[in-house]
């Protein structure tokens, strides 16, 4: 194994297992000591001005003050306690204002920890929605291509296969339909006709809306929102909208559903809620969906309870984010950086090895012909001074909304030079 003169890295690094890394030949990789606004400050001495934002999270930048405050506030009175029997202010109050944010029609908060927990909850409340109702029968959740739900068994079944990070279980738990997004009457008709053949076999339909990301940054049109929720209406089915990556305003709203004006049945957060500091998750149900589990009988409950639940660091994390985007212009920010996005990566169009161009909010994307050496690549944009790691054939920026324009205009330069070179 390569060795670095960081002793902290040499010798904990035989003891770690990193994600989707063949730790056999991967080489070492940034040793990071600290974070502060957009940048990373690595062991070795190297600043990298930070293209993603910590897969999507990170959206004040890093180390805001005031949710280190928030935090440090609550970790004095109470770190954490049990869900279970038990409640407290920063839960409550956080649901509430969540509840608020999102608009009627999503009325109750169920917390987690993670983005794939919340999609796995999401997907038992849809299936015990039906069975509370005397319909267990309803198990299937149809979801999509090029959507990406989660690493757990129960998200994987419905992420797109192809998407290639669970070839390795496939067949393990009974695969389930996933299908074209419907773009236009014709994908709207196909949806119609699977649905009346297996209609009271499922129970939800499950989409990120408007950019599917782990997919490469796949945009598609509020349309097709508003075909999804035609098609659930006329079935009677739930919709599930998953804005893990797009929630808290990366694709120009607050909420990318917004744009489409359509309201889930469900819907599932995470990422941006803590403003990239504390896993938290939220999955977010209607009136509709609650009052199916409101009963006398105790097996009608959610049989579901993280252990870390409403943990009240998190919650104090996700007040203070909430707090930022509303005493600071993230909104604006975000169409600023849209506007910088496309002036800066729309010159890659004319690179031969660039297929495609997209850019929605803060999220630019520069999709290749082909799948590049992901290691040279980043081993290039390393070494100009910037974090960018591509997702399959797709290069990608998703900068914190408090990025300076200058700085993203060195995001968009490095792209432009890293793939000219490749070129
Ligand atoms: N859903 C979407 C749309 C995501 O982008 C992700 C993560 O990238 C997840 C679910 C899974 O979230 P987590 O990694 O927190 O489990």
């Amino acid at each position: 194994m390569t060795t670095s003169s960081i002793p902290w890295l040499d010798q904990g690094y035989p003891h770690i297992w990193l994600p989707y890394t063949q730790m056999k030949t991967a080489g070492l990789p940034a040793p990071v000591r600290a974070t502060r606004g957009c940048r990373i400050h690595l062991a070795d001495g190297r600043v990298l001005l930070d293209g993603l934002a910590s897969w999507w999270t990170a959206c004040h930048g890093y180390n805001h003050p005031h949710i280190a405050e928030s935090v440090r506030r609550q970790l004095e009175s109470m770190p954490h306690v049990m869900f279970g029997g038990l409640v407290h202010e920063p839960a409550l109050t956080l649901a509430q204002r969540l509840c608020g944010l999102l608009g009627p029609g999503l009325d109750r908060v169920f917390f987690t920890e993670s983005g794939s927990v919340s999609v796995e909850v999401a997907m038992k409340m849809a299936i015990q929605y039906w069975l509370n109702q005397g319909e267990p029968q309803r198990q299937r959740i149809l979801s999509f291509r090029g959507g990406y739900h989660g690493d757990t068994f129960g998200t994987m079944v419905v992420c797109d296969p192809d998407i290639g990070m669970h070839a390795a279980f496939q067949g393990v738990l009974p695969a389930q339909d996933v299908l074209p997004l419907p773009h236009d009457d014709q994908g709207e008709a196909l949806l119609d006709a699977l649905l009346q053949r297996q209609q009271d076999q499922v129970a939800a339909l499950l989409v990120e809306p408007l950019v599917q990301g782990a997919a490469g940054m796949q945009m598609h049109d509020p349309d097709v929102l508003r075909r999804l929720r035609r098609v659930a209406d006329r079935y009677g089915i739930l919709l599930i909208f998953d804005e893990i990556f797009t929630g808290f305003g990366r694709t120009g709203t607050l909420f990318a559903f917004q744009q489409a004006g359509v309201r889930p049945d469900i819907l599932t957060l995470s990422k941006a809620l803590t403003g990239g500091t504390l896993p938290l998750a939220a999955t977010v149900a209607s009136q509709r969906v609650f009052e199916a589990f409101w009963s006398d009988d105790p097996a009608h409950a959610l049989m579901h309870g993280p252990t870390y639940m409403g943990n009240a660091l998190a919650c104090a994390a996700a007040h203070a984010s909430l707090d930022l985007f509303g005493s600071e212009p993230r909104l604006a920010q975000v169409q600023a950086i849209e506007t910088l996005l496309a002036e800066g990566l729309g010159a890659c169009r004319d690179l031969p090895c660039v297929q495609a161009v997209r850019v929605k909010g803060a999220i630019g994307a520069v999709e290749l012909h082909r799948a590049p050496d992901r290691a040279a690549l980043c081993q290039a944009f390393l070494q100009a001074g910037v974090w960018v790691r591509p997702l399959g054939r797709t290069v990608y920026l998703t900068p914190a909304f408090v990025m300076p324009p200058d700085d993203v205009r060195q995001l968009t330069a490095a792209v432009l030079a890293v793939l000219s070179a490749v070129s």
